[in-house]
């Protein structure tokens, strides 16, 4: 069989130098190109990847409460359906665009592969700062939205869920207006729903549980004493306060958080049941976005969210915005262990600064997995008609979650690479034996095949 024995063969044929292309694609196939130095894929596994199966870019109009007609713009992009329908989230931030949607989507290929879920990958977003826009006019907007890619999705095609401010109420209205479209209600197009829409019972905290439990499984090397854990936290929203209200109720000192607007600090630990309150009242006042900023508690010095990066923890949660820690601030980092709840938090110059300096990174790709993985059960109970209980939901998520971390963690050490390696090397394991399975080259050409 031939393998992917030199990533170098590809790069001649692409251009440019990944690791430092502007290309937010291009970078993340970097993470795809070391790991196919270590494993023994089919080449074609390898090429496939490096291109997105298809890319539909979308104009949506909106008509704005004073009567005005905005055009926003909109994408979806299927990187990979080698394990399964593609499935990934759906983003609204100003700095959308189209290299990172590729890159999230990629991403997802992985993600799902590491948790060895039957799901290809799969990412959206709409370019628009929806801070901006009232409630009435993110509704038009979702729902022109999937307008506009309904034909591109559907429940055993590309299935969306909540991603950066897009949340439960915004995928219900999705759903309804996919719903719609096809005319058929049709829960299982969209994941993250509210539960009274055939959300699942545990998806809402499930991206921050699943980080929770491989910082519960990294115990067993690191013997965490709770109370003298100090742990910081960058964002606070989904993913960010569901690892943080966890773990404060483990007894760990969760001693800072940030949102957009900055850091809240305190050496003894934050009381984060009374800042997510805090936090959320804001958020209930503006009803679907969360106006309320940390930096209002008190009982708390304000830092800035760089400070917050480089403060003398034990455990550092990037569960915001990508690229945070850079070639700049990774030789600054005092954490002994980073959790990755966001996507692409580091940048892969940073990457080799860390891993230099002995700081464990638990990778995004198996770290932020909770949320996909719930988001399989809710698309299965969709499917079945089913309603799992939360304490049903919580266990095969602490199950499937400790398994791959087990696998993540045992091929780091058998090839004594980085978690982050090793988690591509599984992912392009799984990935190089459904490629295979589909035939390759060297099968059509009788063993002569390249
Ligand atoms: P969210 O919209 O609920 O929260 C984002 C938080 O980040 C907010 O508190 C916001 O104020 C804060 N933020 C925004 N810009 C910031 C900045 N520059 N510095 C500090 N904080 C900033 O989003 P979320 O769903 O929690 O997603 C956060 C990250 O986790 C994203 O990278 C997302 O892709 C990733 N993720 C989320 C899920 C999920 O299920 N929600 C799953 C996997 C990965």
């Amino acid at each position: 069989m031939p393998l992917m024995s030199n990533a170098l063969l590809y790069r001649l044929i692409t251009s440019g130098e990944p690791l430092m292309s502007k290309s937010a694609f291009k970078r993340a196939l970097a993470r795809l190109d070391q790991a196919a130095e270590h494993v023994e894929i089919p080449e074609e596994t390898f090429i496939r990847l490096h291109h997105p199966r298809a890319v539909l870019s979308v104009a949506v109009p909106v008509r704005r409460d004073d009567g005005s007609l905005e055009i926003f713009t909109g994408y979806r992009v299927h990187h990979s359906d080698l394990l399964g329908p593609c499935k990934g989230g759906l983003r609204y931030h100003p700095d959308v665009d189209l290299e990172e949607v590729k890159a999230l989507a990629f991403w997802m290929t992985c993600k799902c592969a590491v948790m060895d879920l039957p799901y290809g990958g799969a990412k959206g977003g709409v370019t628009v700062d929806p801070r901006k826009l009232s409630m009435m006019e993110i509704e038009r907007l979702s729902r022109g939205l999937i307008r506009q890619i309904a034909d591109f999705i559907g429940p055993e095609v590309d299935i969306p869920a909540p991603d950066v401010y897009t949340n439960e109420r915004i995928m219900g209205w999705m759903m309804d207006e996919y719903s719609q479209v096809v005319r058929r209600r049709t829960p299982a197009v969209i994941t993250g729903k509210p539960v009274a829409l055939g959300g699942s019972l545990g998806r809402s905290t499930a991206t921050g549980r699943g980080g929770w439990v491989c910082l519960r499984e990294l115990g067993k090397e690191y013997d965490w004493q709770p109370e003298k854990t100090r742990i910081a936290i960058q964002g606070f929203g989904n993913a960010g306060q569901a690892i943080a209200r966890l773990l404060h109720e483990d007894g760990f000192r969760v001693v800072a958080v940030s949102d957009s607007k900055g850091a809240i600090f305190n050496d003894d630990g934050l009381d984060i049941p009374s800042v997510i309150e805090h936090k959320n009242r804001h958020s209930e006042l503006e009803a679907v976005y969360c106006d309320g900023s940390v930096c209002e508690t008190h009982d708390a010095e304000q830092l800035s969210n760089e400070e917050l990066l480089e403060l003398g923890v034990d455990v550092l949660v990037p569960a915001a915005m990508d690229d945070v820690i850079t070639a700049d601030n990774a030789s600054k980092i005092k954490a002994r262990v980073i959790i990755e709840l966001a996507n692409g938090p580091t940048t892969a110059e940073a990457d080799d600064i860390l891993t230099d300096n002995d700081v464990l990174v638990i990778p995004d790709i198996l770290a932020n997995a909770g949320g996909v993985t719930v988001s399989y059960f809710e698309w299965v109970q969709n499917r079945r008609g089913e309603q799992w209980s939360e304490s049903e939901v919580h266990e095969r998520l602490d199950k499937r979650m400790a398994a791959q971390f087990g696998k993540v963690m045992a091929l780091a050490d058998e090839h004594k690479v980085s978690a982050r390696l090793a988690a591509y090397m599984l992912a392009l394991k799984r990935l190089g034996a459904a490629a295979e399975a589909l035939g390759t080259a060297h099968e059509f050409n009788g063993g002569s095949g390249g």
